[in-house]
């Protein structure tokens, strides 16, 4: 059986919303660059940028991005 991703999208929504603030997708995408090189460069992140980190958590679209991202980035860092 599967969830539509609709329903799933509106799920992450309710879980959200408990928090008092949210990024949004594009948000995020603002911040990625600077939040990837971040990762990449062993930052603590969660404390450096918590609603982005929040965002990553519940939201597979950013997530995929961050992560194709953070491929980008690791490989332009030989000797990381
Ligand atoms: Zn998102």
């Amino acid at each position: 059986m599967q969830i539509p991703i609709d329903k799933l999208k509106t799920m992450v929504r309710g879980v959200a919303r408990t928090q008092e603030k949210e990024y949004s997708c594009d948000d995020v995408y603002q911040l990625l660059d600077e939040f990837t090189e971040a990762v990449a460069q062993g930052k603590d992140v969660a404390k450096l940028m918590p609603l982005v980190q929040q965002h990553l958590e519940m939201c597979p679209d950013c997530r995929e991005e961050f992560e194709a991202l953070l491929r980008v980035v690791r490989a332009a860092q030989p000797g990381a």
